[in-house]
């Protein structure tokens, strides 16, 4: 099972300059020595923090807010759950 790599068919990777559309640049290593991509480890909210999250658990937070005025004991319920 060891055969010699041909390397001619293989693409070389080379140092490539990364840029986000978030405007952060790094060099990493790919088959093409520039890309463009829309999310990078700086800006994605998963890395960044929370973004999203925060905007999505406002949201929870008022229709919560709204479901405890008028019935509150069964949104207790549901939140103790
Ligand atoms: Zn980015």
């Amino acid at each position: 099972m060891k055969k010699p790599m041909k390397t001619k068919i293989h693409p070389s990777y080379v140092a490539a300059h990364v840029r986000c559309t978030c405007g952060n640049e790094f060099v990493t290593r790919a088959t093409r020595d520039e890309l463009h991509v829309e999310v990078c480890s700086n800006c994605h909210p998963f890395y960044t923090g929370r973004q999203k999250l925060m905007d999505t658990g406002g949201r929870v937070e008022r229709f919560q807010r709204r479901v405890a005025k008028g019935r509150l004991h069964s949104a207790q319920t549901r939140a103790s759950k």
